[in-house]
């Protein structure tokens, strides 16, 4: 995956689960950083249920931190974006990537509808403005990234926050050449520094809101504090 990215001026976030089936070594978390590409901590174990109950979940929360110290990571995705965001001060990050702007193929309802990052209490949260490639490849089976493309130019209409989630490598055929697309210059969005992304919005007016919940995403109303655009 970093090869891919590589090959395009292209570097990554990767999410690395700390407990569970997986193994993190010392030299993958060194690897990832050296190519440059930046590290955070994807759930805890990746059962998706971080935020099942606040009792284990305050348990867990030790645990993560402890996780987090270790990669010297300071970011948090939640696995398949099962989030309770107001629980997300028990965990020591400056930022976190777990909300959508829209979830009309998310397991989880909601988002933030807007595509600038925004701060809830002290942690940045960099919405996911973008279709992930799950939902593009198995749940609406399209190999084609038209739509993609058109999320791309709609979010740089606005100077928005293009983040995309690959979730794994394919191995060749139409999914492989789908992934592949999305990295080619003239689609990709301008290289960044992803581990620059989240320092350069502290200090900035950035709006704070919660998320919107419901059908629409925006029927609580009551809940969303501002807008970014
Ligand atoms: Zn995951």
């Amino acid at each position: 995956m970093i090869d891919i990215g590589a090959s395009f001026d292209i570097r990554s976030s990767f999410q690395l689960v700390p407990e569970g089936r997986y193994n993190v070594p010392t030299t993958l978390i060194d690897s990832i950083r050296k190519r440059p590409c930046e590290v955070n901590v994807h759930d805890l174990d990746h059962s998706g249920n971080l935020f099942g109950n606040r009792d284990r979940f305050l348990k867990k929360s030790k645990r993560f931190n402890k996780s987090l110290a270790a990669y010297g990571a300071d970011g948090f995705r939640a696995g398949c974006m099962y989030r309770n965001i107001d629980w997300c001060d028990q965990l020591r990050i400056s930022y976190d990537m777990s909300v959508p702007n829209v979830a009309h193929l998310e397991p989880q309802r909601g988002g933030s509808c807007t595509v600038f990052p925004y701060f809830i209490g002290n942690v940045l949260e960099l919405p996911l403005t973008t279709i992930q490639d799950y939902s593009l490849l198995n749940i609406l089976g399209s190999y084609s990234i038209d739509l993609w493309k058109a999320q791309i130019e709609l979010i740089l209409k606005r100077n928005g926050l293009l983040s995309f989630i690959v979730s794994r490598v394919y191995n060749g055929g139409a999914r492989a050449q789908c992934i592949q697309k999305l990295a080619q210059p003239s689609y990709a969005p301008p290289p960044g520094e992803p581990n620059l992304v989240c320092p350069p919005w502290r200090g900035q007016s950035v709006v704070a809101r919660t998320e919107c919940y419901g059908a629409s995403g925006l029927s609580q109303l009551d809940r969303y504090y501002g807008c970014g655009g």
